[in-house]
């Protein structure tokens, strides 16, 4: 039994639900049953429908961040329906469609938790899955059937968008919205996208809905008809040298979702001046950087982590009003394995989200 604070406030026992997980770091997913703790009073109950496959599951089942706890249940693109409510829980009802993203708590009270940026939490926030909750137990994310959460971290799913192509929006579709609206992705605003896979698709969506010309910098031209039924105005390979003398200094912004490490001063070269080169890639390895391709043209490399509760709101309403899901393949939870390999091997078109109904 865990040992909460809010215990007294509990309904029901702890409640163990089948789920697929990483026993240890490189090994394969297997399936597996794993505790959920009873609701609280401010937490709901959701039963999980879909959870997308995001590139940071891999990086950290894999234990490429380092300091994986295992066993690892990932999964932070989860969207469901509310099957149970705690007694102060104010936001939803029973039959509600949520979604939970990639945190589950934070302090509350920093200066960051005030202003929304619960991401940033100085008092150190609890992530959906491969961290440690308030309660000291491990957290576990998605790939299962069902989860309890606080609803100050659950958000609405609008009824304009099905649950399964709503559910990479809340790590994909965040954490792209997020910096573009930040460095001001507009009409009149030429903005690139590096990397076409799960963040780089919902960028070229999000980016055209938001008015900007959109360009693709992906590594060849394979997914070019692709890029350009999603928004894009422009498509270029990077594997391509004269792709770097065409568009040098064109970009206001360019937001690169790249899971691996890049040469970031050869992308610097395509900001016009005064540009921003937004990363938020979390490649396992560390990049270099001649500073000198910083220096001219007074350009910022900026980064950006997800966002927080309330624009992850904000983003899903964004989505509904313009109409934009993932670009999805449904798999069943014994096809996790094999969709790894295809994210590793840049073979996704353009998120895999597990039909949480084969977990069981
Ligand atoms: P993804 O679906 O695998 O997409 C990454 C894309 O990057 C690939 O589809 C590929 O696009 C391109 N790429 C891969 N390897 C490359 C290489 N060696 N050189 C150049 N391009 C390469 O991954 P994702 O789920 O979108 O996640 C992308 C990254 O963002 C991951 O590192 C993930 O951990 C991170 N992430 C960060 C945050 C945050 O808060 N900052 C949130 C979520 C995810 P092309 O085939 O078009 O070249
Ligand atoms: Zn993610
Ligand atoms: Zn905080």
């Amino acid at each position: 039994m865990s040992t909460s604070t809010n215990a007294t406030t509990r309904t029901t026992p702890n409640t163990h639900v089948a789920a697929w997980a990483a026993p240890s770091a490189k090994a394969p997913l297997e399936r597996t049953t794993i505790p959920r703790r009873p609701v609280g009073a401010t937490d709901v109950r959701i039963e999980i429908k879909y959870a997308g496959i995001c590139h940071s599951d891999i990086h950290q089942a894999q234990d490429g961040w380092g300091e994986g706890i295992y066993p690892m249940v990932p999964g932070h693109e989860i969207a469901g329906v509310v099957t149970e409510v705690g007694p102060a829980v104010t936001k939803f009802a029973v039959g509600d469609r949520v979604g939970v993203g990639c945190l589950v708590d934070s302090c509350r009270e920093c200066d960051n938790c005030k202003a929304g940026l619960e991401q940033h939490c100085t008092g150190g926030n609890v992530g959906t899955y491969n961290a440690i909750g308030k309660d000291g137990e491990p957290t576990y994310g998605g790939y299962s059937t069902h989860v309890v959460v606080d609803e100050a971290f659950t958000v609405r799913i609008p009824d304009g968008l099905s649950l399964d192509v709503a559910a990479p929006l809340l790590c994909a579709g965040i954490t792209t919205y997020s910096p573009l609206k930040h460095w001001g992705a507009a009409p009149g605003k030429k903005v690139a996208v590096i990397g076409l896979g799960g963040l780089g698709h919902m960028a070229v969506k999000i980016a055209h809905a938001m008015g900007a010309e959109v360009t693709v910098l992906s590594q060849s031209l394979r997914k070019k008809d692709d890029g350009l039924k999603l928004g894009a105005d422009h498509y270029y390979a990077t594997s391509d040298p004269k792709t770097f003398e065409e568009l040098a200094g064109s970009f206001d912004v360019i937001v690169s979702t790249v899971s691996a490490p890049l040469d970031f001063g050869a992308y610097l070269g395509l900001l016009r001046t005064g540009g921003a080169l937004v990363n938020v890639g979390a490649p396992e390895e560390p990049v270099s950087l001649n500073l000198f391709s910083l220096i001219g043209g007074n350009k910022t490399l900026a980064g950006s982590m997800i966002g927080g509760i309330a624009e992850t709101q904000e983003m899903l309403d964004f989505c509904a009003e313009h109409g934009l899901g993932s670009e999805i393949e449904l798999i069943r939870a014994d096809q996790i394995n094999e969709a790894y390999e295809r994210v590793l091997a840049s073979d996704v078109r353009y998120r895999f989200v597990i039909d949480a109904a084969t977990i069981n």
